[in-house]
């Protein structure tokens, strides 16, 4: 790839159709190209065999589709497929495949490393390197449904994807586009871990997409000491910014809620919970910690079921986040970890 050169997987059909015209090109092969790109996931230009041999060479020298190809991949026995994928620059990003029996996710990474410290996530080892670019992202999807069909994306792999809005949204409204893979508004679910004031432009926005709050803990002493973000975005600010998003788009939150053993699953952590939440419209969704890299202590299933009665014993809609991939390493930014420590 050179300067010049862009991601086809990161244009917008009406932009690919303005750009071709103003280079004498018929605005039909805009959707052409596009087909390639989002339909049949095309990986070089070169395969766009319907387009004229002067047309691919002139497109070639001004870009490339998204640049991704394959690192390493591990197939769990549940289903679930975790890639690394390497970008032009040599740098890598993780995205998981998670078939269920109603629907089949890809899990998106949205930036390399993150600068946000969480003290429990692999991902965060490494910094933040640099932003994705929207072809990156939407490269990931193209990747997984050469292989599988695809009906919904989250974005939960490696990065905080309101750290980088403009791209990210760029990429949810090419996932979107009918004229491509068409994936819903509503089966794409951005998780945050609390960034106020991209939450609430977001919300004003008035898009359909699901949102994912990263909470861990209902105290400010507590979340602070897992997230450092809270310093700057507490609870209060945090909660009020939520119910914003859910009256401006009528969808609701799904909290994250990563157990620990002893730090914040006990009956006090339960009530603080239930009075953060009380009467929101949300879903709590109870993930035992991954004790990968982090070291945090994972509590027992007995005591998961436990936290999670507490809640509904509060009126809170919840339950524990299925664990996927267990026997690969599934948690975010575990695969690259290990990656980067071997070489
Ligand atoms: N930055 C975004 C999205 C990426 S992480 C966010 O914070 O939401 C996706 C989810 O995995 C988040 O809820 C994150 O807190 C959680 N996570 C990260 N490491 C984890 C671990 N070791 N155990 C359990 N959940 C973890």
């Amino acid at each position: 790839m050179n300067r010049s050169q862009g991601f086809l997987a990161g244009c917008k059909l009406k932009e690919l159709e303005d750009i071709l015209v103003v280079q004498g090109l018929p605005r039909y092969r805009a959707r052409q190209i596009f087909t390639w790109v989002h339909r049949h996931c095309a990986l070089e230009i070169s395969d766009m065999i319907n387009l004229p041999r002067t047309v691919r060479e002139s497109l070639e020298s001004q870009w490339i589709i998204h640049g991704l190809c394959e690192v390493e991949r591990q197939v769990s026995q549940d289903g679930t497929e975790k890639f690394l994928l390497r970008l032009v620059d040599n740098q890598s990003v993780e995205t998981v495949y998670i078939p269920e029996s109603d629907r089949a996710a890809v899990c998106v990474s949205s930036q390399v490393g993150c600068a946000l410290g969480c003290s429990f996530c692999a991902t965060a080892c490494s910094g933040l390197i640099r932003n994705l670019r929207a072809g990156e992202i939407v490269g990931q999807v193209l990747w997984i449904n050469r292989f599988h069909p695809v009906s919904n994306v989250v974005f939960m792999g490696m990065g905080e994807p309101l750290a980088n809005l403009s791209e990210v949204l760029r990429a949810v409204e090419i996932l979107n586009s009918p004229a491509g893979m068409g994936i819903g508004m509503r089966r794409i679910t951005l998780s945050t871990c609390g960034l106020v004031p991209e939450i609430r432009r977001l919300a004003d926005l008035g898009l359909q997409v699901g949102l994912a709050v990263s909470l861990h803990a209902a105290d400010d002493e507590k979340r602070s000491q897992l997230m450092p973000i809270n310093r700057r975005y507490p609870l209060a600010s945090l909660v009020e910014v939520c119910s914003h998003y859910v009256a401006a788009t009528g969808r609701r939150i799904t909290f994250e809620y990563a157990l620990i053993a002893g730090f914040n699953d006990s009956e006090g952590d339960a009530e603080a919970l239930g009075q953060l939440l009380r009467g929101f419209n949300c879903y709590v969704n109870v993930i035992p910690v991954n004790p990968a890299v982090s070291g945090f202590p994972r509590p027992v299933d007995a005591a998961v079921s436990l936290f999670v009665e507490k809640l509904f014993e509060r009126g809170l809609n919840a339950a524990v986040r299925r664990e996927r991939g267990s026997d690969i390493d599934a948690a975010c930014g575990q695969l690259r970890h290990r990656s980067l420590e071997k070489s």
